[in-house]
């Protein structure tokens, strides 16, 4: 059978290749910690696990309206000051970045992605057949620099992806620089993709949103913020004629996210519960960031993190072969830099997403294994 030509430049064979090394080190009898985790170690608070139930039994079992139920567009609108009809609700964030790439990326069009970034940016421009144009944001703090977008903005380019507090490096943008990126964008008539997932995950400046802007597509949800990766509940906000166009893909792609969820949120989103537990989620996060960097800042050059879960360290050696060595000796499972994006080959994520008895014992393994090397 013959595979559609726009998958064609999409590869799984790093994520086949990380599932052998990790069972190779199991069969070799080694007890793996899992320092790639993508989501929070947190189950599902159980208020929002009883509201579920209960908005089930009450009949949440069916399609909603394709924006969502208006308990939750009226809850997330309220939040970002915006209209109900600039709220979509959709099945995860993943679906929202779909909808907007499908939407708004022409075929043999570029879209610009900062690297390092998250991966699934470069599988949906691949899969819309455009030309990814990287810029490294290394020698910026991770962070875009406005000027350089300027230099490779023309009107040849759809999009832009943006994600502050970012996966992979966990930086924050100001507010001052996402107005500048902003505003360049515009001039060129780009729509800009603000992926704010982590927005309630930070610890030192809070992130600034990018809704309102007339370019501008808000993507978020309740994955990390609530620990509700599996209930796929995610949305946009974006100005009407941007949210039409979206909702041509939305109608055939989620639909509607699972009717339960949505209430459940909704409910815990309105009576202030919902920031309890991201509260309580950020402040062990937190604990953990600042063990975790107290002790790789010894080792390699690492940036602070200021949200999200992840570390970016550069541990200066080909991050392919140091990931396989760490996982075979020491058994500790990290993700290599490279499927981030360009300049990113002697970089590795670490996710700080599980205990901190997991955490001290791998940090104890990789000194191990760092040390060693050095008197190797
Ligand atoms: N954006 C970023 C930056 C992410 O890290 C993730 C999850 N790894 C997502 C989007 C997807 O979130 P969701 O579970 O809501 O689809």
């Amino acid at each position: 059978m013959k595979e559609a030509s726009r998958l064609s430049q999409i590869s799984t064979s790093l994520i086949r290749r990380m599932f052998e090394i990790v069972e190779k080190a199991k069969r070799d009898g080694r007890e793996v910690i899992n320092l790639s985790i993508g989501e929070p170690d947190f189950r599902t608070d159980d208020e929002i696990i009883e509201r579920a139930c209960r908005a089930m039994r009450e009949g949440y079992t069916h399609y909603t309206s394709n924006f969502g139920i208006p308990e939750l567009r009226q809850a997330i609108a309220e939040r970002y000051g915006v209209d109900e009809k600039n709220v979509m609700v959709t099945a995860g964030a993943s679906e929202a970045l779909l909808n907007a790439s499908l939407a708004f990326i022409e075929e043999g069009c570029k879209v610009v992605i900062p690297s390092p970034n998250f991966l699934s940016y470069f599988v949906y421009a691949k899969m819309c057949k455009a030309k990814i144009v990287q810029i490294r944001t290394h020698q910026d703090g991770f962070v875009l620099n406005p000027d350089k977008l300027n230099e490779v903005l023309d009107k040849d380019v759809s999009m832009i992806f943006l994600n502050y507090p970012n996966n992979p490096t966990g930086v924050v943008a100001d507010a001052k620089t996402l107005k500048s990126i902003v505003e360049v964008a515009r001039d060129y008539d780009v729509i800009v993709v603000s992926d704010e997932i982590y927005d309630r995950i930070y610890y030192d400046k809070k992130p600034t949103t990018l809704a309102g802007y007339e370019n501008v597509i808000v993507v978020n949800g309740f994955s990390k913020s609530l620990a509700m990766t599996g209930w796929r509940v995610g949305f946009v906000i974006a100005s009407d004629d941007l949210m039409d166009s979206m909702l041509k893909v939305h109608q055939v792609n989620g639909v509607c996210a699972p009717a339960f969820a949505q209430k459940a949120i909704a409910e815990v989103l309105a009576d202030g519960t919902a920031d309890k537990i991201a509260r309580k989620m950020v402040e062990e996060f937190r604990r953990r960031r600042d063990f975790i960097y107290s002790k790789l800042k010894n080792l390699f050059d690492v940036v602070k993190p200021e949200g999200a879960f992840y570390v970016f360290p550069n541990v200066g050696t080909n991050c392919m072969e140091f990931v396989e060595r760490i996982l075979l000796e020491k058994g500790v499972a990290l993700t290599p830099g490279t499927p981030f994006g360009e300049g990113n080959e002697s970089y590795v994520r670490i996710s700080y997403a599980t205990s901190m008895e997991n955490l001290k014992v791998a940090m104890e393994r990789i000194e191990e294994f760092v040390y060693g090397d050095q008197t190797a």
